[in-house]
């Protein structure tokens, strides 16, 4: 753990319990899209928690780490007993890396519903979340993308239910892992979901 005087944990609990996040266009603009697996969890966790943000006052980290990322976001709420911040440690994708270069400063933050469906459903132009179709995939060596380039290692391809509401985020950062120390949603972050659990 990194020497760190001062550093408190902050009160208000990490939520970790969703598939992803998915960053599309819509809109206009880019969209920041937590993928949560069930429809009624979803609506659960926008009107306790996400409803009672102020929209200005909406974080989100981007702390890079390698090929992977961590996934930080959190606001004050209006409704504090019901807040909670949330994070996710994610592969970067071609997807991420379009956020990360066109967001322009701000982006939707809407939920979305993830629903998955494997290679023997997909139609053949389907994208996998590599960004190749299905027919590049090889049913018969565990789904695996053909392309030499890539290292996905099987198909796994979803529809994005939306929900119609959406929160503007306009403070948004990327961040690496020596960076973190400045940032207090970050730090508190790493500090209890990584450091804490070495
Ligand atoms: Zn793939
Ligand atoms: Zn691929």
């Amino acid at each position: 753990m990194p020497d760190t005087p001062g550093a408190q944990k902050s009160s208000i609990p990490w939520f970790d319990d969703f598939e992803g996040v998915a960053y599309r266009y819509y809109d206009l603009r880019m969209n920041i899209i937590p993928l949560i697996s069930d429809i009624k969890e979803s609506s659960r966790i926008w009107y306790d928690t996400i409803h009672w943000w102020a929209d200005p006052y909406i974080r989100v980290r981007f702390v890079e780490e390698g090929d992977r990322y961590w996934f930080v976001m959190g606001a004050d709420s209006k409704k504090p007993e019901k807040n909670m911040s949330f994070f996710k440690l994610l592969q970067k994708s071609e997807n991420y890396e379009r956020f990360k270069k066109g967001h322009g400063g701000e982006a939707y933050l809407r939920l979305g519903v993830y629903v998955k469906k494997p290679l023997g459903e997909s139609k053949k132009s389907a994208a996998c979340n590599c960004g190749h179709p299905a027919e590049d995939h090889d049913e018969g060596d565990g789904d695996a993308c053909l392309y030499y380039e890539c290292d996905c290692k099987e198909f796994s391809s979803f529809q994005v239910n939306l929900f119609k509401r959406k929160k503007t985020i306009t403070d948004i950062a990327f961040l690496d892992e020596s960076d973190v120390k400045g940032d207090p949603l970050a730090w508190n972050c790493l500090y209890t979901n990584k450091y804490s659990k070495d």
